[in-house]
């Protein structure tokens, strides 16, 4: 904890009985909310980043009712299971998952399912909350979820994950379906593991159900496009944001944090785009080779040795080095929680596009500002990802598929939208990026409370 006050702040209730179906007549009890100066941001758990970044920009939105407000703070609907799954030797070990609804005003939840040891009920309810943000800036009909699993899938066999996958989508599927919640891919998991979720969701009801989930197999009703969508967001929002910022995108030198799905994509990609990969890395350490890597190369060596980190045509850094190398841009494509109030003075980095949820503490948000760095926010620069889990789900509901240069076509009019969208926010306001990606979300999702009111 820091030594620092702890200081509240109001947020300013401007009564406004306007014709835009937002405002309120009467006024109401103001919610407090903790301010920039609370709390430093490595206390903070995820939840409380999330909340803090949305109490930041909710200070911003004049009219809008406190209560509003204090819905969208928290989850709607949180369930944890505890769940028994039989190894290969024949032991039984308790799982402990969970799937966090954190908003269905503007339609379906939607998000992703983690693997990994570190999983929590806090860090599942931010990365929730962050994708009704998400949604909500790329202006797609869907409010926000996210859910997770405890556990180790690398120390696991296939089958293994298997059983933990089927038992786990039998644990929550009295909550998921394709117009209540609509699960998708995230960290350690894959188009494999969504079908495994598909078809125990389908047993479950008895007829197929391919909108249930996105992110699956192409075979199974996946969307063209898909697996790069994660990833190709990016490139589109740093391209709107060099341009710009007067950059030039072709010769500009990259350093990408885990080399997983988002950020090997990335890799790629932005290589197309004439960018020089100088640095990658995953769990295990990084890459750093000024002259670049071949992105393609790097993905094969992780194939066969599991990391990048042993690759030879390279210098060996550690994840803490690699954030602090000289580069162009940074794209953090791993964790939450990278960039943080102790590293971001050493960032060198002019431009950011968090391809990860959650990679930038506010104390170093700060920083990044103070220095002029860039930063495309998560809930926008990897929000590519979700919209064409929505291409795939509005194609499974229609069952219809379309081709894959249309997938990307929509995807990058979206994209462009949103981008510009922030970025008039940001100038009107004369806010962060991060500040006014959360006003755009949190305007659009309190107009959609307003006009379906309260049951009953
Ligand atoms: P992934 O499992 O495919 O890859 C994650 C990578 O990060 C792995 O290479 C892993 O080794 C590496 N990693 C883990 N801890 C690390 C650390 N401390 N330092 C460096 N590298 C580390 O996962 P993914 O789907 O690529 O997700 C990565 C990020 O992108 C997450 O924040 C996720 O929420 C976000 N995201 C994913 C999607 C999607 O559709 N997959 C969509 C939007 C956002």
């Amino acid at each position: 904890m820091s030594g620092k006050k702890q200081v509240v702040k109001e947020i300013p209730l401007i009564s406004v009985p306007s014709g835009d179906g937002h405002g309120v007549a009467a006024p109401i009890r103001p919610t407090t909310v903790p301010s920039q100066d609370g709390h430093d941001s490595a206390s903070l758990s995820p939840f409380q980043i999330a909340q803090r970044q949305f109490d930041e920009a909710a200070q911003y939105l004049t009219g809008v009712r406190p209560e509003y407000l204090a819905k969208l703070r928290l989850p709607e609907r949180e369930l944890t299971v505890n769940f028994p799954v039989r190894l290969d030797d024949g032991a039984i070990r308790i799982f402990t998952g969970y799937r966090v609804q954190h908003s269905m005003l503007r339609g379906p939840a939607k998000g992703g399912i983690r693997y990994h040891p570190d999983v929590t009920l806090d860090e599942v309810r931010a990365l929730a909350m962050w994708m009704t943000m998400k949604c909500a800036v790329v202006g797609i009909p869907y409010g926000g979820a996210k859910g997770g699993v405890a556990c180790n899938p690398k120390e696991m066999s296939q089958g293994e994950v298997e059983r933990l996958t089927r038992r786990f989508t039998h644990e929550i599927s009295s909550i998921i379906g394709p117009h209540r919640d609509i699960p998708a891919p995230d960290v350690n998991t894959n188009a494999q593991v969504m079908a495994w979720m598909l078809d125990t969701y389908t047993m479950k009801v008895g007829h197929p159900s391919p909108a249930l989930i996105t992110g699956k197999p192409i075979e199974l009703g996946g969307s063209l496009g898909r697996n790069e969508a994660s990833a190709r967001g990016c490139p589109y929002t740093l391209r709107r944001a060099a341009k710009r910022l007067g950059l030039s995108v072709s010769g500009a030198s990259v350093v990408i944090q885990g080399y997983g799905n988002a950020g090997s994509i990335s890799a790629s990609l932005l290589r197309e785009d004439g960018c020089r990969i100088v640095a990658a890395s995953d769990s295990q350490g990084g890459v750093y080779n000024p002259k670049g890597l071949d992105p393609q190369a790097l993905s094969y060596w992780k194939e066969e040795n599991k990391t990048v980190a042993t690759y030879p045509d390279g210098d060996f850094v550690t994840n803490a080095e690699l954030l602090e190398l000289p580069c162009d841009v940074l794209i953090p494509a791993a964790l939450e929680r990278q960039l943080t109030g102790q590293n971001a003075d050493r960032v060198k980095a002019r431009l950011i596009g968090e391809a990860a949820n959650g990679p930038t503490e506010p104390e170093a948000d700060d920083i990044f500002h103070d220095k002029g760095i860039f930063v495309i926010p998560d809930i926008l620069a990897n929000a590519g990802g979700v919209t064409v889990s929505y291409f795939e789900w509005v194609q499974n509901l229609q069952s219809f598929s379309w081709d894959e240069d249309e997938v990307n076509r929509q995807l990058e009019r979206i994209m462009d939208r949103a981008f510009d969208q922030v970025m008039e926010i940001a100038e009107e306001k004369k806010v962060r990026n991060r500040v006014a990606a959360h006003i755009l979300a949190i305007s659009r999702c309190t107009k959609a409370f307003h006009l379906r009111g309260v049951y009953p």
